[in-house]
């Protein structure tokens, strides 16, 4: 089933051209209506008639974080606030949060990229939905509880947390569908295990899960513990909430909705636009929002765009699971480098745990990286042997999925510090 076959197949020529009319509408829109943007294009001596098409989306400016920060909290709307219907908000981690608006189109458009999104994964209106995102400033329970009740589908809005609660729900209601983050689906599967609850009794068959990054091996083990088939969505609130982009059932990676969400893949040192296949950051230019509407957002996800047919008959470009942040990123002799390339070589094997550190140093202008790899108990002997085997079998399997050479150490299991909050990946001691 494909909810919106016009869009979400429509020849890739064509929506070019709507995208270009819709860049070019929205770049005049906010030229008169947020200052900030009028100023910008100034600057850059750009005028709205010079955005005539897609062509000309590399001219414009590119809109960070830091800009919604100094425009807290209403600037760069372009409408007045009788206009706004909704508000959220991301807390950051450090000084005031990212404010987003929306006007009722802007929550009619969000319900129906989430109505497709939903739709790639088989809901339908016979389904039971149970929201376990959080509802809130955070853009997650309401962007699925709207895009659900568009499909007709019966919702549950449980919100996050109270696990006995979601637990019994699950099997009195007989939920067909969840949806929350990878890492509570997990634990909602445990706990089924723990409470010793009948697998007959939990009809789930499927999962969309998002707002954190997760990996295959995250993905098997969700499926293995709820026995569904579990879906991948992305989003962010600065360009709608979830739902800017989601896997079908090929699971090749996520359709962005691009007649809505235009987007880009950046060197993100030079700015350059890069072509399909290519590593880089992915920037949104989310043209058809009214609220507030971005120029070029830089979201600092590191991720390559398809844009092959896909096997479901959706033209709609694919992304593939973001490999991490800018801010992650380590360039070790001229090559960007993510600790989450290795964690994902490592959860392939049964040998190693998923805890790991990268240590880069420079001598003589020559960086060198070291990763220390924790050893499963079951395997870990004093086998020297054994252990020079798997040794070599992991440098050459990290070896090949970052393309420089490392020296790996095995490690016990524990010896790698833990951490409560953001686990600590990488010790950099070059001087720059
Ligand atoms: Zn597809």
């Amino acid at each position: 089933m494909i909810w919106n076959r016009q869009y979400e197949c429509m020849e890739r020529e064509e929506l070019r051209k709507i995208q270009g009319e819709r860049l070019s509408a929205m770049v005049s829109r906010v030229w008169n209506t947020v200052p900030f943007y009028r100023q910008r294009l100034q600057e850059l001596g750009i005028e709205p008639g010079d955005i005539r098409s897609m062509d000309d989306l590399p001219k414009l400016p590119f809109t960070t974080k830091q800009d919604l920060r100094d425009n807290y909290p209403f600037g760069l709307f372009t409408v007045p606030q009788e206009g706004i219907v909704r508000l959220h908000a991301s807390s950051g981690t450090t000084g005031k949060p990212t404010v987003v608006g929306y006007t009722k189109n802007d929550i009619a458009m969000w319900s129906e990229v989430v109505a497709r999104s939903l739709t790639m994964a088989g809901v339908t209106q016979s389904d039971i939905i149970q929201v376990a995102y959080g509802y809130g400033l955070f853009t997650g329970g309401l962007g699925l509880h709207y895009g659900a009740e568009t499909v007709g589908a019966s919702v549950i809005p449980i919100s996050g947390g109270n696990t006995k609660k979601q637990l019994q729900l699950m099997e009195d209601f007989g939920s067909t569908v969840l949806a929350c983050t990878p890492s509570y689906a997990a634990f909602l599967g445990e706990a089924i295990i723990e409470e010793k609850i009948q697998k007959e009794n939990i009809k789930l068959k499927a999962g969309i899960f998002g707002a954190e990054p997760w990996t295959e091996g995250m993905r098997t083990e969700i499926e293995r513990l709820l026995g569904i088939k579990a879906y991948d969505i992305y989003g962010l609130s600065e360009i709608i909430g979830p739902g800017v982009s989601m896997e079908c059932r090929c699971q090749t990676g996520m359709h962005i909705f691009e007649d809505h969400f235009i987007p880009e893949i950046i060197n993100p040192d030079t700015g350059e636009v890069l072509p399909y296949g290519e590593l880089g950051e992915l920037v949104f230019t989310p043209a058809t929002k009214e609220a507030m509407p971005l120029i070029r957002y830089r979201t600092r996800d590191l991720t390559r765009l398809h844009a092959e047919r896909c096997q479901c008959g959706r033209t709609l470009v694919r992304m593939e699971k973001c490999v991490g942040r800018t801010d992650d990123m380590l360039i070790i002799r001229g090559v960007n480098v993510f600790p989450s390339q290795v964690e994902a070589v490592l959860l392939e094997m049964s040998e190693t745990r998923p805890h790991y550190l990268l240590t880069v140093e420079r001598r003589h202008n020559l960086d060198s990286l070291e990763i220390q790899v924790e050893v499963d108990e079951s395997f870990f002997s004093d086998e020297v042997k054994e252990l020079e085997g798997l040794r070599n079998k992991i440098q050459s399997a990290i070896g090949s999925m970052l393309g420089i050479s490392s020296t790996v150490r095995l490690v016990e299991p524990g010896t790698i510090e833990r951490s409560m909050g953001k686990a600590k990946r990488v010790i950099d001691n070059r001087t720059r």
